[in-house]
Order: C-alpha cells, then sequence, then structure tokens
C-alpha cells in the first residue's frame, strides 16, 4: 500500500507534532494512525494564532465549501484574518451559500499564514493551485472523512465513519464553543445534506439527524435549501443527462453500469463541470446494478473516473487505488491518463474482476 501511505507532512513543514492520541482510527490502506490530535489540539491551534487560509478540494462539492465556509466563518467570528480558497473558486450552483463571496479562487502569488487547513481532501494534491498558494504555514491541519486520506499536516483528525467533513466540524464546532450561528449552520447543513445523498446513504447515522436537527434550530430553512440545491438547475443539466443516457452500456449480467461524456459532446450542450454532480445517481438508481461509473474526457489527456458502488463487497474506492484514485468504500473517483475508449476497457475490467458478474 506504499505510494497512498505516505504519512508525510506536507508545506514546509518536516516534523510531525504529535498532539494526543484519542483513539484514533485506522488508516485503510497502510493500517497505522491517521488521526493525530483531539478536537481540543485543533481548538488551541485556532486560537492562538491569527493569519489562516482555509482550504478544499478541487472540483469542489457541497461537502468541501460548505465546510471550508463554515469553518471560516466561525474564525471570522473570533475575530481571525481568514483566507477561503479553492482552485474553482465558487460554483454557479452553490453561490446561494451564506456569505458565499467569501470563497474565492486562489491567488496567483503565494502568501505566508500562521494556519493552513485542508477540509474534505483525501490527498494533498487535490488541494491544487490552493496549495501552491501556500509559501508557508507554521501549522497544517487537515480534517477530513475519506477512508484514503494518508494523514498528511500537523494537527491531523481523519474520521472515516462522518458521513461528510461538515459533520465532524460540527463536532469540533460544538466541542470547543467555537461560534456557531445562522450562517455557519445553513453551510454545515448543506455540507451534511449534499454528502449524505440527502441523508440516504449508509453512514448517515442517528448523530447525523441529531446534528441537522441543531442546526434547524439555529435558523436553517430546510424547504429553501432544498430547492436551491435540488430544484434549481440549468436546462443544459438535463440536456446532458440525455445523451449521457443515450451512451449507456451495461456489463457483468447488468451489474455494472456506465455512460460517457466526451470533450465533443461537452463542449457541442456547454456543459460547466459542475453540471456532472449527481448525475450518476441515474445509472446506480436502476435495479440489479452494483456498480455505476461516470467516464468524463478532460482536456488534458486524461478521463476523470467517478464510480459509486451498492455493496461494501465491491469497494469501489479500492478499484480507483489501483488507478491513482481515491474516495471511499461506495463513492469513488481517479484520473486515469488515456482515451476514453482505452480507460473504458481498463476499467470496466477492473470492475468486473471485483464484482461478481456471474450472478
Ligand atoms: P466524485 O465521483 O463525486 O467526483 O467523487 C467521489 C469521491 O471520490 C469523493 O469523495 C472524492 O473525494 C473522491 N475522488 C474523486 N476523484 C478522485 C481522485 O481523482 N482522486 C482521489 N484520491 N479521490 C477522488
Ligand atoms: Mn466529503
Amino acid at each position: 500500500m506504499q505510494g497512498f501511505c505516505n504519512h508525510r507532512p506536507i508545506g514546509r513543514q518536516e516534523k510531525r507534532t504529535i498532539v494526543d492520541i484519542a483513539n484514533p482510527p485506522l488508516c485503510g490502506g497502510c493500517k497505522t494512525f491517521m488521526t493525530n490530535c483531539t478536537f481540543a489540539g485543533i481548538n488551541s491551534a485556532l486560537r492562538e494564532h491569527e493569519r489562516f487560509a482555509v482550504l478544499g478540494h478541487v472540483r469542489p462539492d457541497g461537502d468541501a465549501l460548505g465546510s471550508q465556509l463554515a469553518l471560516a466563518l466561525s474564525l471570522k467570528q473570533l475575530g481571525k484574518d481568514v483566507r477561503v480558497w479553492n482552485e474553482d473558486g465558487m460554483l454557479e450552483k452553490y453561490s446561494f451559500l451564506s456569505r458565499a463571496e467569501l470563497l474565492t479562487k486562489p491567488p496567483s502569488i503565494p502568501e505566508d499564514v500562521d494556519v493552513a487547513i485542508a477540509l474534505d481532501t483525501a490527498i494533498q494534491n487535490r488541494l491544487g493551485t490552493a496549495l501552491e498558494a501556500i509559501r508557508s504555514a507554521k501549522i497544517w491541519i487537515n480534517i477530513d472523512h475519506h477512508p484514503s486520506n494518508p494523514g498528511y499536516g500537523n494537527l491531523v483528525y481523519v474520521d472515516p465513519t462522518a458521513p461528510a467533513t461538515g459533520q465532524i466540524l460540527f463536532e469540533l464546532i460544538k466541542n470547543q464553543k467555537l461560534p456557531l450561528d445562522g450562517d455557519i449552520a445553513e453551510n454545515l447543513y448543506v455540507a451534511i445534506c449534499t454528502d449524505t445523498g440527502s441523508f440516504q446513504y449508509r453512514n448517515t447515522t442517528a448523530r447525523t439527524f441529531e446534528i441537522v436537527a441543531e442546526l434547524v434550530r439555529v435558523g436553517v430553512d430546510v424547504g429553501s435549501v432544498s430547492q436551491q440545491v435540488y430544484e434549481n438547475f440549468p436546462l443544459r443539466r438535463v440536456e446532458l443527462l440525455r445523451e449521457l443516457l443515450r451512451t449507456m452500456r451495461f456489463e457483468g449480467k447488468g451489474h455494472v453500469a456506465s455512460f460517457r461524456l466526451s470533450l465533443k459532446t461537452a463542449a457541442e450542450l456547454g456543459v460547466i463541470p459542475e453540471d456532472n454532480e449527481g448525475l450518476i445517481d441515474h445509472l446506480r438508481a436502476i435495479r440489479g446494478v452494483i456498480v455505476a461509473v461516470f467516464f468524463e474526457e478532460l482536456a488534458d489527456g486524461k478521463v476523470r473516473v467517478s464510480m459509486r458502488s451498492k455493496s461494501e463487497k465491491a469497494d469501489v474506492c479500492a478499484i480507483c487505488q489501483k488507478f491513482g484514485g481515491g474516495g471511499h468504500t461506495l463513492a469513488a473517483g481517479a484520473r486515469i491518463r488515456g482515451t476514453l475508449a482505452e480507460v473504458e476497457e481498463r476499467v470496466l475490467k477492473a470492475i468486473c474482476d471485483v464484482v461478481d458478474c456471474n450472478s
């Protein structure tokens, strides 16, 4: 499992600071500790410093963006100097989030901060240009819920049992009495709601509902947020779905379903990357399908592969790791060099090797 379990700190830090090990979960890959600190350790780092950068992964989703804004707003309420950077900036569809304007693309000239925080980011290079924008940081904090996170950074809190990074942030905020207001609550709600597939996925627990109950009490308007997230898509997204369904194919006795998007079709439809989010769920929703795959041709000669699984036995994170990607057992992805046809063949074969395609 070498390669993704290198447990190396990021940035210019060479020393890994072990703060307080409290029942840390094990890394699924190398079976060593991923978490090396408590909420108290993170809280001290937050309160004792001034200049912060709150970062999230490229091609962000609701959990990354909501988590970034929530933590940034809490820090701002403490009077801190906070940058909120994402390589892609704020997505059109999440621009309704409270204080969305705070989240920007990173500057081209790197900056020095006291504390850089990576949220929801399984592997450090998925911070993209946001990582390059940090010239130096005294402390790197890594808060995440991806089991494939190798535990980079000085203060690491990775809880693979949490359905969303937003849920870990809620626990941190409550546990350490950090500021929580209506704007922060809305961002946390969107983070949790989107990463649990509207509270449908297996890792949605009683605790998740307790947390969102509290967020609603703080002031989240559930109906309004749901309309913004699920009933406000541009027409081109539905036109994209129509084209994707035309390319739909099945392997392994209907256990594996996939569709593909070429650069040509994307250009003809005028779609933007964020239009893709959630479309793969149409494949997963088909009876008999165990693994759903979305192949998207990228301009850099790679193909973005997105996978979903309905069974713990078909661990799509493990499959994606074979191709240099990662994620969760039931939702994972990778970027693989090659043409659409080449990548499709290799990946579908790898899935059929794992999924029982004979029953
Ligand atoms: P999605 O299919 O929605 O893009 O991603 C599903 C999950 O897989 C997310 O948790 C995401 O972080 C992870 N993921 C997607 N693409 C990659 C990738 O290229 N590398 C890694 N390490 N994880 C990925
Ligand atoms: Mn997440």
